[in-house]
């Protein structure tokens, strides 16, 4: 689909992001547990000796104190504008449950996330272009579905049954029988998204903090259309991934944490940071973006020429040690080089 599109594989540049503490959640008071200390690094103390603290470094270290603005600016933007030019890119929120996920990607009105502002990016990018090259045209069309138990449901369609992944000759990923809304402005997109995640929510406390243990995964994507001859076409997929709660993947004790070991109860999840990790050793082996549904509907959007960012969230509570401890070893594992 895209000439351009080169045989190197990227990285998944690996973000973390550590929200501010909050009092009330740390009952006994203890103060923080971790800290950033530079713009790539943090320290957390150490479980075996409280005296001492293990330090960490990751492409993008943002602290307490980072606006959704400057999460954006740093760690989404420089990836949004490859859509237009028929690339897939991806961006996903990792961590714990409570330790600012669904902050970090949806925000709130007062303080926007990643979503609102990169849905914005794409149609500020898309009328200047259109302006600048008058032979190509732009359609805009979102999707947005829930990975719940590997099962793929459709979040704009009401009843939506479970849905197929496949994949089409020219080895795109598609989910035949998905939405897909064309889009003509950011209001347009805020209509048919706003009612969409808030039944998700609603069914979520209904359904036992299904919220935590289910992948919200929305995808914009843009097609580029050539007005005049040879009418070339381009299309580019950005997803946008709000992950289940890291935590379902933590096994505590003597020997530490290590993901690769842990049950996997949340089985995308698992796959998940298998396949960054491979992707990351770039030691060229295979991928298993086949042994989950998130990986597999990621696979164009992931690995390849596709560009990846992965905020991984973070809490400075004590409560949330180990927690934090486990997505701090993923997230440093995953930066390798
Ligand atoms: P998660 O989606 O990972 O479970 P949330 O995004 O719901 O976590 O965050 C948990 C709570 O912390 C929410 O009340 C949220 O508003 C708040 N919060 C998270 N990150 C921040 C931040 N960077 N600044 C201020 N409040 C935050
Ligand atoms: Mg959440």
């Amino acid at each position: 689909n895209d000439a351009a599109g080169s045989k190197r594989t990227s990285r998944v540049r690996v973000a973390v992001r550590l929200r501010p503490y909050m009092d009330k959640q740390d009952e006994k008071g203890e103060g923080p547990c971790v800290r950033g200390l530079g713009p790539q690094t943090l320290e957390i103390v150490n479980w075996r000796n409280a005296t001492e603290t293990l330090q960490y470094q990751f492409d993008a270290f943002h602290g307490e104190k980072t606006t959704q603005q400057e999460v954006f600016l740093s760690s989404v933007k420089p990836i949004v504008s490859h859509i237009l030019n028929g690339q897939n890119a991806s961006v996903f929120a990792y961590g714990p449950t409570g330790a600012g996920k669904t902050h970090t990607m949806l925000g709130s009105q007062e303080q926007p996330g990643v979503i609102p502002r990169a849905v914005r990016e794409v149609f500020h990018l898309v009328r200047t272009q259109e302006k600048d090259q008058g032979e190509w045209g732009f359609s805009v069309g979102m999707s947005y579905l829930e990975i719940y138990n590997e099962k793929v449901l459709d979040l704009l369609s009401p009843n939506s049954q479970d849905l197929p992944i496949r994949e089409d000759k020219d080895k795109n990923i598609i989910i035949p029988g998905l939405t897909h809304t064309s889009l003509s402005s950011f209001s347009d997109f805020h209509t048919h998204f706003v009612p969409a995640s808030l039944n998700r929510t609603t069914a979520s406390t209904k359904l036992n903090q299904r919220s935590s243990r289910s992948h919200a995964v929305l995808l914009i994507k843009v097609v580029k259309s050539q007005r005049v001859p040879p009418n070339r076409q381009q299309t580019g997929k950005l997803y946008l991934v709000d992950l289940a709660g890291s935590e379902d993947n933590r096994r505590t004790g003597n020997q530490g944490i290590r993901l690769k070991e842990s049950g996997a109860i949340n089985l995308s999840l698992f796959t998940l940071s298998k396949v960054v990790d491979c992707l990351n050793a770039g030691t060229g082996g295979r991928v298993p973006y086949r042994d989950s549904k998130l990986t597999r509907l990621l696979q164009d959007s992931l690995g390849g020429s596709a560009h990846s960012v992965m905020i991984t969230n973070i809490a400075p509570e004590y409560k949330y040690y180990f927690d934090t401890f486990t997505a701090l070893n993923f997230a440093a594992k995953s930066k390798h080089v």
